[in-house]
This record gives C-alpha cells, structure tokens and sequence, in this order.
C-alpha cells in the first residue's frame, strides 16, 4: 500500500433539490449510494439509452440528502481532530461547484444543534477534550482565518485588509507573515473568531449564486498541550485546517469576462495544483510533490502527506443542469483518491 493511502480520504456528498429545483421540476442526475459507497451519475441527455448514461464511483464514503451533519462529522472530521489533538498535523477540504454544498458542509448554520457543519462541531469537539483533561493537562488554543483571493493571501481577521506574504524558515517551513492569531480559551471565543472573519470574506455576484465564492478560505487552529506524569514534560502541537474551497465551476458557465475571468484561471489553477499534490501523495511513488505550484498547496505543505490527515469532501447538486459540472466534480475526486 502506497505510504499515505491510509491517511487520505476522499469522500463525497450530494445535497438534496432545493425547494426552487423541485418547483422547476428538475430531474435527478446524482445519487448516493450510501451503504454501497457509490456515486451513480447519469447523463440527462441520453436517458434513452440508460445502461450507457449511468456512470458510478466508489468513494471512501457518500452521503445523499439522509446524512445528518452530525454523522458527517464523526465521519470524516472527527479522526482528523482526534489526531490534531494528539499532536499531529490534519485538513479537511471542502471542494464542489459553486451552489453545491461547501459552506453547508463546513460551517452549516453554527448557532442550530443540527444544522451546525463541521467547523463548529471541531469547536465543540476540542474543547470537550480539553474539559475532560485540563486538571492534568495544559492546553493552549489558537485560531487564524485568512483567505486567498486571486494566489493573494488576506488575512480575515486584521483590521486592515493588507495582502500578507509568504516566508520559508531556514528549516523550509513555510508560513503567512504576519498573520493574525488570536489565543481563544472556549467555544465562544473561537466562534466569535469565526463569525468576525466571515464579515471580512470578499464576496461579488456571479451569475450562478449572488453569494459566491471565488476565494479559498483556511480557518486553523493550533492546539498545543503540555501533559506532565509526574516525572518529565511533554508538549505536542498539532494544527488543524478547515478550508472551505474555491467554486470548482469553469469560468465559461459563469459568464466571467476581464478581472472575473483573471480570477477564475487563478482559482483552477490552485484547484488542479491541489488535486496534483493529492495525486501524487496517494500514489505514493512520486518523488516530487509539487507543493510549491500554488500558494494554497505551499501553505498547507505541512498538513498534507506525512503523519497528517487529509479528508477531501466533494459536494455535488443532484439536479440533471449540474450534470456537467457534478461529473467534473466526481472526476476530481477520484483522482485524489487511492486505488
Ligand atoms: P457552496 O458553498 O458550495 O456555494 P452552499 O453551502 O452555500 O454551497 O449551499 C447552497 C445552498 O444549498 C444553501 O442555501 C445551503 O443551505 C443549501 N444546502 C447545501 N447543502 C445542503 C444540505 N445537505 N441540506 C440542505 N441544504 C443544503
Ligand atoms: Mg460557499
């Protein structure tokens, strides 16, 4: 088995018609097979011919509309946290067209039980930790928020909107200059940490959805413990990315021309750089991770591969209209995950 196999994970999520895809009556394209693992896709413009339509992929895991937040995150989130907690380095990311469910998938709605994704539960899931063992253990918590918009790096939650740089350390750890880091003591004080930088995230209208997002955005927190037997001192500090991806949409659908345009290449590129990295790591026999073909991959270049953990979340509309773009989505996927 390849040497990262096990610490990857690729798994996929289609979300339920809205209430505007029923009433238009769109058709269903997608279906997750939850128990058997798969993705069956079919095309809408042959369903004449439906053994030929119907493609299917098998992920680590698949969710349909029946998934609970909760069970997506013990699913997929909850190993990643258990290992930050112990020291090691993880991510979690969010990938899928505009519209199909990213933000839902990491953030949901924080402030319902059951909607709340899997930022919030990691918050809650941390600090439940950190409750059980504080008498013996000391914990030190620190959350950063930044995006990256156009392969520019802001930080969301300094007061000015300057664009930070990226440094290499003599050691060849890279790091964001400057980057804001705020010690939160409690779930409220890292959720207010959330909700101010969201008010800072860079948003403009496309045609696909008023509320789009063509920037990548990175919320990470470093937990570090010191635990003491009685006889020596250990410290562990281990971090923790939830990145909330780019639109993987290609630009043409969106209508992008001039600036707009600029950005959509920036953003596939960083996409197609991603999914480079992940290919290689799963593979296991490239010598050559191309960590440094974007700056979302050279960030990250210490949470990917190694001793971290890596989940990919795909998210996909099942609606027959995101046919194209859920079959480009289920094409990602699967070649970020190992066979
Ligand atoms: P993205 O971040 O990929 O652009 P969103 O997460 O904003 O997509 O989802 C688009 C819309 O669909 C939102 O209104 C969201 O609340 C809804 N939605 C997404 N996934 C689900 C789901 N699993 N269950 C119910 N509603 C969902
Ligand atoms: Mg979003």
């Amino acid at each position: 088995m390849p040497k990262n196999a096990e610490s990857i994970k690729v798994v996929f999520r289609v979300r339920p018609l809205s209430s505007k895809e029923r009433q238009n009556g769109c058709k269903i394209a997608t279906i997750a097979h939850e128990k058997e693992g798969v993705i069956e896709i079919r095309d809408p413009t042959q369903s004449n011919n439906e053994g030929e339509a119907a493609k299917s992929f098998t992920f680590d895991a698949v969710f349909s509309e029946k998934s609970s937040q909760r069970h997506i995150y013990d699913v997929c989130a909850a190993p990643v946290v258990k290992s930050v907690l112990e020291g090691y380095n993880g991510t979690v990311f969010a990938y899928g067209q505009t519209g199909s469910g990213k933000t839902h998938t990491m953030e949901g709605v924080t402030s319902e039980t059951l909607l709340r994704g899997i930022i919030p539960n990691a918050f809650l899931h941390i600090f439940d930790e950190i409750a059980l063992n504080g008498s013996n253990d000391k914990y030190l918590v620190r959350a950063s928020y930044f995006e990256i918009y156009n392969e520019e790096i802001i930080d969301l939650l300094a007061k000015s909107s300057q664009r930070l740089e990226l440094h290499e350390s003599d050691s060849g750890a890279v790091f964001v200059k400057d980057l804001t880091d705020v010690v939160v003591k409690s779930v409220s004080e890292i959720d207010n940490v959330l909700q101010r930088g969201k008010k800072n995230r860079s948003v403009g209208a496309t045609l696909m959805n008023a509320e789009s997002s063509r920037s990548h955005s990175i919320f990470s927190i470093v937990v570090e413990c010191c635990s003491n037997d009685g006889l020596k001192e250990r410290i562990r500090v281990g971090k923790l990315n939830l990145v909330d991806l780019a639109g993987s949409e290609r630009q043409s659908k969106t209508g992008a021309t001039g600036e707009r345009l600029k950005e959509a290449t920036k953003i596939n590129l960083s996409l197609s750089a991603l999914g480079n990295v992940i290919s290689a790591l799963v593979d296991g026999k490239s010598n050559h991770i191309p960590y440094r073909d974007s700056k979302l991959t050279r960030i990250l270049q210490d949470s990917l591969g190694g001793n971290t953990k890596t989940v990919m979340c795909a998210n996909a509309g099942p609606a027959d209209y995101n046919y194209d773009e859920s079959l480009s989505t289920l094409r990602y996927a699967n070649r970020a995950k190992n066979i």
